[in-house]
């Protein structure tokens, strides 16, 4: 089967991860600090937070914002659930804002309408998390204005986004935003295993998300309670948080990984490419790009119009899984999930992210696909819309 994204693991990272496991410490030793001063510096932005999954990272960067019981925040429905869920862990309610059917990201012009309403109602969001979907930065000067006129913090969903620039500036520079997070997953742009991290410009956030990290607990002698009798040992736990720490031997492999990220993105673009040449003919939308962004491409998502194309997306899934491409969909809305449609959701509620997902579908594509794959998944879906 060719997947639809896959990791790419070298010699060199192999030998990296091996050389922590023969070291003295597994774990919250030098390489966690390393990688974070890697990713930071990558993207110019001032600190940066690892943990051990991008759901640790947007939970603790909403716990970070004070976000609350009675609290709102709102994301884009076409996203991975875990973009809503750092909202419920933290008992605050969640609401999306439909996506921009160009780019699948959440629209600038809904989320306005949302606010103005919701102005009204007095239930203006706390925090909005816009997510990059694909690759392709969401509008965030967009974003960023109405964040100003209405007074929510942003946390970018960058989980796709590693290595992307909008408007030359690199995607977790959090120049219109307060914390970016990424995810190593493994299908991601580049992996940890398991991995996450946040990035902030804002030293009060940061600090506050690594003691999150870790327990709630610090050694900052600014912040400990006065004891009765000096003891000296004590680190003190002053708030309620996590284990979310990664391991020195992830970080070792995405630190290593961090030295091809560039290559990684430019052979995506490469294939991206091919993909939008070779795929004209067919009767698909293939993904378009704003000005001022530069994906980082983590899918490859094709639209199938079925009264232009005579093909159900259902049908090409299928051929295509036959053919041994296992095509993905990305993404059922987060509202149409059987837990969300629980709280009150349902089908209407965000039509042009339910006509996405009606639609899409996310074709092969990492760096080690070869030409030659990357021919044959061209010809299996031309296969598919022939017969
Ligand atoms: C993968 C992903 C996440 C979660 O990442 P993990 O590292 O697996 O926790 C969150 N949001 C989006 C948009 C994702 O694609």
């Amino acid at each position: 089967m060719i997947p639809y994204g896959r990791q790419d693991i070298s010699q060199a990272d192999i030998d990296a991860v091996v050389e922590v496991l023969r070291s003295d410490f597994l774990t919250q030793g030098l390489m966690v600090p390393r990688f974070e001063e890697a990713v930071a510096e990558y993207c110019s932005a001032q600190h940066a937070v690892a943990v051990n999954s991008a759901t640790s990272a947007l939970h603790i960067a909403c716990l970070a914002l004070d976000l609350g019981p009675s609290d709102w925040v709102w994301t884009t429905p076409n996203t991975f659930v875990a973009s809503a869920n750092c909202a419920l862990y933290c008992g605050a309610k969640v609401d999306f804002v439909d996506i921009d059917p160009r780019t699948y990201n959440m629209s600038v012009e809904r989320l306005r309408e949302k606010l103005e309403k919701a102005r009204k109602e007095e239930r203006l969001p706390k925090i909005v998390v816009p997510v990059h979907f694909a690759g392709q930065p969401c509008n965030m000067i967009g974003v960023k204005e109405l964040s100003r006129q209405y007074g929510f913090k942003i946390i970018e969903d960058a989980s796709h986004a590693i290595g992307a620039s909008y408007n030359d500036i690199k995607v977790g520079a959090c120049s219109h935003s307060h914390i970016s997070v990424f995810s190593f997953h493994p299908v991601k742009i580049i992996t940890t295993g398991e991995g996450g991290m946040a990035l902030t410009n804002d030293p009060v956030l940061a600090n506050r998300m690594r003691r999150l990290r870790a327990h709630g607990i610090t050694n900052d002698e600014e912040l400990k309670q006065p004891r009765p009798n000096n003891e000296i040992w004590n680190y003190q736990q002053i708030e309620l948080g996590f284990n979310y720490r990664m391991t020195d031997i992830q970080a070792a492999l995405g630190l290593s990984q961090m030295q091809r990220l560039d290559e990684f993105v430019s052979h995506r673009h490469g294939i991206a490419e091919r993909y939008d040449a070779e795929l004209r003919p067919l009767p698909i939308i293939t993904p378009q790009q704003a000005s001022g962004s530069y994906s980082s491409y983590h899918l490859y998502p094709i639209r199938i119009n079925e009264t232009e194309s005579g093909k159900t997306q259902q049908k090409v899934y299928s051929a295509l899984w036959r053919k041994g491409v296992a095509a993905n969909l990305h993404y059922t809305p987060v509202h149409r999930h059987p837990y969300f449609e629980n709280k009150g959701f349902k089908v209407g509620d965000f039509p042009e992210a339910e006509r996405l997902h009606r639609e899409v579908l996310s074709i092969p594509m990492y760096p080690t696909l070869s030409q030659q794959q990357q021919y044959s998944v061209v010809q299996i879906l031309a296969d598919s819309f022939a017969s």
